[in-house]
């Protein structure tokens, strides 16, 4: 009796393509239409480990029957699978880093209250020679959080590394980019331009979620208090907004608080998510800012998945051999 076919569920079909960056794990050819296979060819088994993304014509193969050498059995498919889902996940994350593929480009905005409670609830360390050096100093408390001292500054803009001598704001700051880099190669934040529709982002997102995203955003100016100003940065398209404040005295350097973040930019942006509603029809993403990052240049961005903005569409890719496995 043939198999029932059940629909896969439309989360687990997202999550499925993203995984495998909508390309066919076994040749890995880009810009083919992929579909989704059942490993054990029992199309009611939806689980997400049962499932692979093939183009049509690995499809085919799979489908087909050839002495033993050549086929490609649920064994192989799933090694293929394996493979190549850690790859995206793993380039992904590397290609988000500005100082792997990305030149000139550096996070000029770090945020010192929420990185320290990602990295803790995580479990990842901040750099250790660096950090007793700075608790130490009393630059930092013993989460890496900076400890103020009472200080008179006289700039319209105060920012953390106003209040620290000038080598002790290096090394903060290069705590902080480190930290960063720790988190995004530790926890592989979502990259939201592979996934901008708002089907998609509900079935793949949620409240908690890390998400890195390159585009251009619109910094608005806000009242400065106490040297200090609430930047709402916002970019729209195709009917999904992103938004969150920046607080200036994040902010790393005049460029950083007078350039890179005010106007019209592109960014490189590393964000936790508050919340996911919907507005006037659009669906609105509340954010929380872990980094921003200037510099970086998008025919640099070595990403493998294929993104929707519009503006890149980067592969990279590898091909293996069929009998590779
Ligand atoms: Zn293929």
């Amino acid at each position: 009796m043939p198999k029932k076919r059940v629909k896969i569920p439309s989360n687990i079909e997202t999550e499925l393509l993203y995984q495998s960056a909508r390309t066919c794990c076994v040749c890995r050819a880009p810009k083919l239409p992929v579909q989704v296979h059942h490993i054990d060819q029992n199309p009611s088994n939806n689980d997400i480990e049962n499932l692979i993304v093939l183009c049509t014509n690995c499809h085919d193969e799979a489908h087909t029957k050839h002495d033993l050498s050549q086929n490609l059995n649920a064994t192989r498919l799933k090694a293929f699978r394996a493979i190549w889902h850690n790859e995206v996940l793993e380039k992904s994350s590397q290609a988000m880093l500005p100082s792997g593929n990305l030149s000139q480009a550096m996070w000029t905005f770090v945020n010192h209250q929420r990185v320290p409670h990602v990295m803790r609830s995580a479990d990842i360390e901040f750099d250790p020679y660096l950090k007793e050096l700075l608790t130490k100093e009393n630059i930092i408390d013993q989460l890496g959080i900076p400890l103020f001292p009472k200080k008179e500054i006289d700039k319209i803009h105060k920012t953390i590394y106003d209040y620290f001598s000038w080598d002790n704001s290096q090394r903060l700051h290069f705590l902080y980019t480190h930290a960063v880099d720790d988190i995004i190669l530790n926890l592989n934040p979502i990259e939201i331009g592979a996934i901008w529709s708002k089907k998609e982002i509900l079935d793949l997102v949620s409240p908690g979620n890390l998400i890195f995203c390159m585009k251009g955003m619109y910094f608005k100016s806000a009242d400065i208090v106490d040297g200090e100003e609430d930047r709402y940065v916002y970019s729209s398209s195709k009917g999904v907004e992103i938004r969150f404040y920046a607080n200036t005295r994040h902010m790393y350097g005049n460029s950083a608080l007078y350039n890179s973040f005010s106007g019209h930019k592109f960014v490189a942006t590393l964000l936790l998510v508050k919340n996911l509603g919907s507005e006037n029809d659009k669906l609105v993403i509340d954010c929380t800012p872990l980094a921003l990052g200037y510099g970086f240049v998008s025919s640099e961005y070595k990403t493998p998945h294929p993104l929707k903005y519009g503006w890149y569409t980067f592969q990279m890719r590898t091909r293996l051999k069929k009998n590779e496995f």
